[in-house]
């Protein structure tokens, strides 16, 4: 009896290790190693951009994601990058740019600052991603129950000069909405943090010629987008 066991592990162990090697090479090959490529990024339209980011979402919310060589994407891209887009956004940890529109390495820009709101930093960020770079698309986007506005609500003071300065740039978004400033009224909350993202496009485009002139020339598209924590979901704002 004891030998039939044995035997039973040595046959088990030995069908297992038999069939790691296999099961290994079935994840490798889904594996995408190939990045994005000057020629395919220039084919693409901003609109195609557009399409590329909302088709990667609707993989993230769906559970889907691309599974990338992140190692062959680092090697591939060391000598050079040519990303599609440039997206602004919170530096929220629950808004993980490249996870929510299924990107890989060498594929967006990303700049990040509490409350997505720009200054001549973020700025020369956008302007040398698309103005340089060669991006297509400028995405601005806010995200649910986003801290930096419910502070801004709330003019919280932590007796920081800088954090009065990052809040008073989302101040103009407070006062243009309507309602109570009550930060625990979420369809208010939200309305200040697209309002936000529309005031940031408005700065964007009378702050920056170049990314101004891009626009108007269909060379790149600005686009608003809000992102919903708890679906996973981004919609583009109007
Ligand atoms: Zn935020």
């Amino acid at each position: 009896m004891k030998y039939k066991v044995i035997l039973m592990a040595v046959f088990t162990a030995f069908i297992f290790s038999a069939c790691q090697p296999k099961a290994q090479e079935t994840v490798e090959s889904k594996l995408v190693k190939e990045t994005l490529t000057k020629e395919t990024r220039d084919a693409m339209t901003p609109d195609d951009v557009v399409k590329s980011f909302m088709d990667g979402n609707e993989r993230f919310v769906k559970g889907n994601l691309t599974q990338r060589d992140f190692v062959a994407q680092a090697k591939s891209t060391a000598g050079g990058q040519h990303p599609k887009a440039v997206v602004l956004s919170c530096i929220d940890s629950r808004v993980p740019v490249e996870y929510i529109f299924d990107k890989g390495i060498g594929d967006i820009f990303v700049a990040r600052v509490a409350g997505n709101v720009e200054d001549e930093d973020v700025l020369g960020s956008l302007e040398y991603a698309a103005g340089v770079a060669g991006s297509k698309l400028v995405m601005v986007m806010g995200h649910e129950s986003c801290g930096a506005v419910k502070s801004a609500i709330k003019q919280v003071d932590v007796g920081s000069s800088n954090v009065d300065h990052l809040l008073g740039q989302i101040q103009p978004a407070v006062e243009k909405v309507d309602g109570e400033r009550n930060a625990d009224d979420k369809n208010y909350v939200a309305n200040v943090i697209k309002e936000n993202v529309h005031l940031t496009i408005d700065h964007i485009r009378e702050r920056s010629g170049i990314l101004k002139s891009l626009e108007d020339e269909g060379k790149i598209k600005i686009v608003g987008a809000y992102y919903n924590l708890g679906t996973g979901k981004v919609d583009l704002l109007k």
